[in-house]
């Protein structure tokens, strides 16, 4: 006679559905992830959300290692894939269901380009990331009317054969590394290839970003902090007054300071570094994306916001301080791969998600000499 058993029942080891979860959810699995060469990754997002990507896209390369991966990205977004090897291309768009504010008038024939776009590449699949507040729905319908086989995303929602392998999605609060390797691990990819966040600066950069320090007057030899007061919206943007106060601190401790920005951000950055006076550096619109990843590389420290700048210094392991406002909860954003110290005052307001603040900005009411002391600090133990 078999001995009793203790074994409760439950879901099955590996990918699939578990209790509670709706019936058409996995319902595609299993997927032979080694079988295939052509893969769509979607994230048209800004360059921290594809700089976030960056583990889910080394997971996605050990799964399928013969498959060409492109990557369906913003243009902001794009000049991030430059810094991640995983990548073989680019398809640059800004799709309609990315753009904020007063929606224009529908354009057919954009869209239609799109799916053209997709169709052209001959994908055998395509996986949408997403974050917790946008729906894999939209650019599922794009790849369906593509033609592309396999359509694997995550949602809450409910949204039919649009997704051949639709994965329910993880509580909102998770770190969006964490969000992406749930959609590979549930669709069965396999195990995550770490977690934290790197990058490979071109060679090309590493030689061509010490020629634009000297050619702004900067050693680039020299100990140095790089400060980036920019932000996708003005509710995630420190005061420039208070960062002008702290590189004032920071160059008066010895370091050279260079405030740095897109094209887009010089007033800003011409402000801060004009307030905040000698041997402190506006360098505005001077540095493409991968040169700055070589000069945050060999910065003593870098200040930022919660912005793309924050998650490029947590790539190349810059010692970093970043000053997060309450727009969005910081576990789901913060810095994992650095020494960082992460700044912010707790408001019952957060998380906000405003563009722009209603209020007094209460969540980055933080002083100068603090930012500076915690700088500082990073920075004592880097030479140490
Ligand atoms: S103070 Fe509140 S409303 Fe204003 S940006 Fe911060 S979290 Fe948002």
């Amino acid at each position: 006679m078999a001995a009793p058993s203790n074994a409760t029942p439950g879901p099955p080891a590996g990918p699939g559905p578990v209790l509670g979860e709706h019936p058409g959810a996995l319902a595609g699995l299993p997927l032979d992830w080694a079988a295939l060469r052509r893969v769509l990754v979607v994230r048209p997002d800004n360059a921290g959300d594809v700089l976030m990507l960056g583990p889910a896209l080394r997971t996605l390369r050990r799964a399928a290692p013969e498959a060409r991966l492109d990557l369906l990205a913003s243009p902001g977004g794009a000049a991030a894939a430059a810094l991640l090897p995983e990548v073989s291309g680019t398809l640059v768009t800004s799709p309609s269901w990315q753009r904020a504010g007063v929606a224009p008038a529908p354009d057919p024939a954009a869209e239609h380009a799109l799916v053209g776009l997709v169709a052209a590449g001959r994908y055998d699949a395509a996986v949408l990331f997403t974050s917790f507040s946008q729906s894999p729905w939209p650019p599922a319908y794009v790849c369906w009317l593509a033609g592309v086989p396999l359509r694997v995303g995550m949602s809450k929602e409910f949204g039919g054969a649009l997704l051949s392998t639709w994965v329910p999605s993880p509580e909102d609060g998770v770190h969006q590394v964490d969000r992406a390797l749930h959609l590979l691990e549930r669709a069965g990819a396999g195990p995550a290839d770490g977690a934290d966040l790197r990058v490979r600066v071109p060679a090309a950069a590493v030689e061509s970003a010490p020629h634009v320090l000297r050619a702004a007057g900067v050693d680039p030899h020299a100990p140095y902090a790089v400060v980036l007061p920019g932000a996708s919206c003005a509710s995630r943007r420190w005061e420039p007054a208070r960062f002008a106060a702290a590189c004032r601190l920071l160059a008066d401790a010895g370091l050279t300071v260079l405030v740095v920005g897109t094209d887009g951000e010089r007033e800003l950055v011409e402000q801060v570094a004009g307030a905040a006076g000698p041997g402190v550096l506006a360098l505005a619109g001077r540095l493409s994306l991968t040169e700055l990843a070589a000069v945050l590389q060999a910065a003593t420290v870098a200040v930022t916001n919660n912005s793309g700048g924050m998650h490029l210094a947590d790539a190349v392991r810059a010692p970093l301080v970043a000053l997060f406002a309450g727009t969005e909860e910081i576990g789901q954003y913060a810095p994992r791969s650095t020494s960082a110290t992460v700044l912010n005052r707790p408001t019952a307001c957060t998380p906000c998600r405003a563009f722009r603040c209603p209020y007094a900005h209460e969540c980055l009411d933080i002083a100068p000499d603090q930012v500076a002391a915690a700088a500082l600090g990073l920075a004592e133990r880097r030479a140490a």
